[in-house]
Protein backbone atom coordinates (compact mmCIF):
# COMPACT_ATOMS: atom_id res chain seq x y z
CA UNK A 1 0.00 0.00 0.00
CA UNK A 2 1.27 3.55 -1.17
CA UNK A 3 1.21 6.51 0.31
CA UNK A 4 -1.21 7.80 -2.20
CA UNK A 5 -3.55 4.38 -1.92
CA UNK A 6 -3.38 5.18 1.90
CA UNK A 7 -4.74 8.76 1.69
CA UNK A 8 -7.35 7.41 -0.69
CA UNK A 9 -8.43 4.43 2.30
CA UNK A 10 -8.87 7.32 4.41
CA UNK A 11 -10.28 10.02 2.51
CA UNK A 12 -13.73 7.27 2.32
CA UNK A 13 -14.38 8.32 5.95
CA UNK A 14 -15.66 11.36 7.47
CA UNK A 15 -13.42 14.11 7.65
CA UNK A 16 -13.47 13.95 11.16
CA UNK A 17 -10.75 11.19 10.90
CA UNK A 18 -8.48 12.83 8.08
CA UNK A 19 -6.57 14.80 10.37
CA UNK A 20 -4.33 12.37 11.37
CA UNK A 21 -0.45 11.79 10.41
CA UNK A 22 -0.61 8.00 9.23
CA UNK A 23 2.56 6.16 8.77
CA UNK A 24 2.76 2.57 6.88
CA UNK A 25 5.71 0.90 8.69
CA UNK A 26 6.94 -1.58 6.05
CA UNK A 27 9.75 -3.37 7.49
CA UNK A 28 11.43 -3.94 11.02
CA UNK A 29 14.45 -1.74 10.71
CA UNK A 30 12.11 1.12 9.30
CA UNK A 31 9.87 0.76 12.58
CA UNK A 32 13.23 1.02 14.64
CA UNK A 33 14.50 4.81 12.73
CA UNK A 34 10.81 5.90 13.33
CA UNK A 35 11.13 5.08 17.37
CA UNK A 36 14.61 6.95 17.14
CA UNK A 37 12.82 9.71 15.57
CA UNK A 38 10.15 9.21 18.19
CA UNK A 39 12.14 8.96 21.15
CA UNK A 40 14.52 12.44 20.14
CA UNK A 41 10.84 14.45 19.62
CA UNK A 42 9.48 13.00 23.16
CA UNK A 43 12.80 14.14 24.77
CA UNK A 44 11.00 16.28 26.83
CA UNK A 45 8.56 13.94 28.10
CA UNK A 46 9.23 11.87 31.29
CA UNK A 47 11.22 8.88 31.85
CA UNK A 48 7.68 6.80 31.95
CA UNK A 49 6.90 7.60 28.56
CA UNK A 50 10.30 6.28 27.63
CA UNK A 51 10.39 3.05 29.16
CA UNK A 52 6.64 2.90 27.61
CA UNK A 53 7.68 3.22 24.06
CA UNK A 54 10.53 0.71 25.04
CA UNK A 55 8.01 -2.02 25.91
CA UNK A 56 5.73 -0.94 23.37
CA UNK A 57 8.48 -1.66 20.47
CA UNK A 58 9.27 -4.90 22.08
CA UNK A 59 5.58 -5.83 21.30
CA UNK A 60 5.72 -4.72 17.74
CA UNK A 61 9.01 -6.16 16.79
CA UNK A 62 7.62 -9.56 18.47
CA UNK A 63 4.79 -8.98 15.93
CA UNK A 64 2.35 -8.87 18.44
CA UNK A 65 1.18 -5.32 17.90
CA UNK A 66 -0.67 -4.54 14.07
CA UNK A 67 -0.79 -0.48 14.67
CA UNK A 68 -0.36 2.16 17.25
CA UNK A 69 -1.83 5.35 17.58
CA UNK A 70 0.11 7.80 19.75
CA UNK A 71 -1.87 10.25 21.37
CA UNK A 72 1.09 12.65 22.31
CA UNK A 73 2.15 12.47 18.41
CA UNK A 74 -0.97 12.70 16.89
CA UNK A 75 -0.40 9.95 14.31
CA UNK A 76 -1.13 6.06 13.71
CA UNK A 77 1.53 3.67 12.61
CA UNK A 78 0.60 0.09 10.88
CA UNK A 79 3.16 -2.32 11.16
CA UNK A 80 2.42 -4.10 7.67
CA UNK A 81 5.40 -6.33 8.52
CA UNK A 82 4.07 -8.31 11.19
CA UNK A 83 0.84 -9.18 9.05
CA UNK A 84 0.41 -12.47 6.36
CA UNK A 85 1.94 -11.99 2.62
CA UNK A 86 -1.50 -12.61 1.12
CA UNK A 87 -3.85 -10.14 2.81
CA UNK A 88 -1.62 -7.45 4.04
CA UNK A 89 -2.74 -4.28 2.28
CA UNK A 90 -6.86 -5.48 2.99
CA UNK A 91 -5.55 -6.25 6.90
CA UNK A 92 -3.72 -2.73 6.42
CA UNK A 93 -7.25 -1.06 5.65
CA UNK A 94 -8.88 -2.99 8.75
CA UNK A 95 -5.86 -2.04 11.52
CA UNK A 96 -6.21 1.70 9.94
CA UNK A 97 -9.65 2.30 10.64
CA UNK A 98 -9.48 0.68 14.03
CA UNK A 99 -6.12 3.19 15.13
CA UNK A 100 -8.40 6.31 13.47
CA UNK A 101 -11.08 5.64 15.50
CA UNK A 102 -8.51 5.87 18.52
CA UNK A 103 -7.75 9.27 17.06
CA UNK A 104 -11.53 10.20 16.72
CA UNK A 105 -11.88 9.20 20.80
CA UNK A 106 -9.19 11.33 21.45
CA UNK A 107 -10.48 14.45 19.49
CA UNK A 108 -13.76 13.86 21.51
CA UNK A 109 -12.24 13.40 24.86
CA UNK A 110 -13.09 9.16 24.93
CA UNK A 111 -9.77 8.24 25.60
CA UNK A 112 -10.13 7.21 29.34
CA UNK A 113 -13.43 4.83 28.37
CA UNK A 114 -13.14 1.34 29.34
CA UNK A 115 -15.01 0.31 25.72
CA UNK A 116 -12.45 1.69 23.64
CA UNK A 117 -11.35 -1.33 22.11
CA UNK A 118 -14.97 -2.84 21.30
CA UNK A 119 -15.48 0.53 19.90
CA UNK A 120 -12.74 0.66 17.56
CA UNK A 121 -12.94 -3.12 16.28
CA UNK A 122 -16.74 -2.25 15.81
CA UNK A 123 -15.81 0.62 13.60
CA UNK A 124 -13.54 -0.95 11.74
CA UNK A 125 -15.07 -3.95 10.69
CA UNK A 126 -18.26 -1.76 9.86
CA UNK A 127 -16.19 0.72 7.63
CA UNK A 128 -13.83 -2.59 5.90
CA UNK A 129 -17.80 -3.93 5.22
CA UNK A 130 -19.23 -0.26 4.19
CA UNK A 131 -16.53 0.26 1.48
CA UNK A 132 -15.11 -3.16 0.99
CA UNK A 133 -15.49 -2.88 -2.87
CA UNK A 134 -13.67 0.83 -3.01
CA UNK A 135 -10.93 -0.19 -0.62
CA UNK A 136 -10.61 -3.07 -3.43
CA UNK A 137 -10.84 -0.97 -6.05
CA UNK A 138 -7.88 1.64 -4.56
CA UNK A 139 -5.81 -1.70 -3.71
CA UNK A 140 -6.20 -2.83 -7.06
CA UNK A 141 -7.12 -6.28 -5.73
CA UNK A 142 -9.60 -8.11 -8.08
ZN1 LIG B 1 -6.84 -0.29 19.83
Amino acid sequence: MNKEQTQQIVNLLHEDYRDCKVQIIKSKSQFIKWKIVELVKLKSFAFIHRKYIWSHSKEVLSNEVAGSYNSKLKNIQVYQFSMLEDCKDLYTSLVLFHELRHHYQDKYGRLDRHDIEDDCNRFAWKMYDRYYAEIKNILEIN
